[in-house]
């Protein structure tokens, strides 16, 4: 938890002698509470002092980096429990498993397919971002080799899951300059596994059967001199899934509201060996309740793209919505004849736009108008839309060496404001249907 102001206040000289540009050291501890200043700014200030507001500033939670280059992903550094809050910040990564059993064409089909697994949703790419590779076989040099074989056929991120030192040994040297994700740890393999991690460099999973033993796992990797720690903690006797969802949320609430060093890392889970919904349903719920990385053993789009849209979902900033960049779209190839209209630079409400006019198959234009991300009716109603941000806009973007017929269509939701931007902008303003779903009958019938 932070300290607050007072809690600071009790670490400095009280002296008020001014040296900070603060008029007395109660103003100064408020400020460097709010971040409005720097603890340097206070010459005075002793060494153990220091040390306690270091410690306390540190990040409740660890951000853990795996995979290397375009393909390094992170997680942790969460500093809120409901996004309300303040926002989420680090997307749950989602991964997919291959078997070390899997080799020759087999094991091409399941990476193409796990390639495969990219999307674009309201203009931005999502898609799986890591590749769990399993050591089913039990063997550490089939495991290094199809480690290796994964490596050259996929760009994701890689995690390496078994049990067996000897068999993460051999694989993580292989891969080693792609900073695999090592899983994992319990307190039998603490050292021998930390040490693998050491030596490569690379995060490690660890796992127990309890809370408290994990956070005694964590203590002795550390002491071995692994820092980037990820948990996975554990689900009931009988692998309940709602024993899981409590263990995360215990983890979230005990590292973010008590501090509590132990259990201050990202964490990590498994859906694996279920049918595809159970899996959609299980890691949904896991997404929701703070695992950062979620592991399944599905490569059906249909499973994978409802779980990367709840992630988009809820490590969407509630405080920006998601925008699109102002300035005029070409749908097709327009020319000077084709339609213009307007709509606001909120993604949702583009790309319905967008669909719509593409279905119409009329070449058209739209100008995007920066309404902060705001839908239309709502930039109407805080006044982000209205003549003179649409005047703007059509001058800033260049509207009238598009076309020559000098006509601009509007969203039907603000009819109201067609007299007041033909005065504005001396083009004719025709009125477009309320629901962007009438647009292709609008362009198709009305404008041609
Ligand atoms: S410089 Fe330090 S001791 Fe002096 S007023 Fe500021 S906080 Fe207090």
């Amino acid at each position: 938890m932070a300290l607050t102001g007072l809690d600071i206040f009790k670490l400095l000289p009280k002296t008020n002698c001014k040296k900070c540009g603060k008029p007395t050291c109660l103003a100064f501890a408020m400020a460097l509470a709010q971040k409005r200043a720097k603890l340097e700014e206070c010459p005075d200030v002793s060494e153990e002092a220091k040390e306690k507001l270091a410690a306390a500033a540190a990040p409740p939670m660890l951000k853990v980096q795996f995979g290397s280059g375009d393909n390094q992903v992170t997680i942790g550094q969460e500093t809120v429990c409901f996004r309300h809050e303040e926002k989420f910040h680090s997307p749950t990564v989602i991964g997919v498993t291959v078997s070390d059993k899997l080799n020759g064409a087999d094991l091409k089909n399941r990476l193409d397919s796990i390639n495969a697994l990219q999307f674009e949703r309201i203009g931005v790419k999502i898609g799986v971002q890591a590749v769990a590779v399993v050591n089913d076989s039990g063997s550490a040099e089939t495991f290094a080799q199809t480690t290796e074989a994964v490596k050259k056929e996929c760009d994701y991120a890689l995690i390496l899951v078994t049990k067996s030192p000897d068999a993460l040994a051999a694989a993580a040297k292989k891969v080693k300059d792609s900073v695999p994700l090592l899983a994992q740890a319990t307190p039998e393999t603490a050292q021998e596994m930390a040490k693998i991690a050491k030596e490569n460099n690379c995060p490690l999973v660890a796992t127990a059967d309890s809370l408290e033993a994990l956070a005694d796992l964590t203590e002795k990797i550390k002491a071995e001199g692994v820092e980037d720690i990820v948990l996975c903690p554990p689900a009931g006797t009988k692998g309940e899934m709602k024993d899981l969802l409590k263990n995360l949320s215990d983890i979230r609430i005990l590292a973010l509201k008590k501090v509590f060093r132990p259990l201050g890392y990202p964490t990590i889970s498994f859906v694996t060996g279920v049918d595809d919904d159970t899996q959609m349903a299980s890691a949904a719920s896991l997404i929701c309740k703070y695992s950062g990385i979620v592991v399944v053993d599905t490569v059906e789009p249909y499973a994978i793209l409802p779980l990367l849209t709840v992630v988009m979902n809820i490590y969407t900033d509630p405080q920006k919505p998601v925008q699109v960049e102002p300035k005029v779209y070409s749908i097709g190839e327009p020319d000077e004849n084709s339609p213009l209209m307007f709509t606001t630079n909120f993604s949702l409400t583009y790309y319905t736009v967008e669909s719509d006019v593409e279905a119409s198959r009329v070449p058209s234009y739209i100008l995007v108008v920066d309404t902060e991300g705001t839908s239309v009716l709502t930039a109407y109603s805080g006044d982000k839309l209205n003549e003179k941000t649409v005047a703007e806009a059509m001058a800033k973007y260049g509207v009238e060496n598009l076309v020559k017929h000098r006509k601009l269509i509007i969203p039907g939701y603000v009819a109201v404001m067609s007299g007041k931007l033909e005065e504005a902008t001396n083009w004719e303003v025709l009125v477009g249907p309320r629901e962007c779903s009438m647009l292709p009958k609008y362009l198709q019938e009305v404008w041609n």
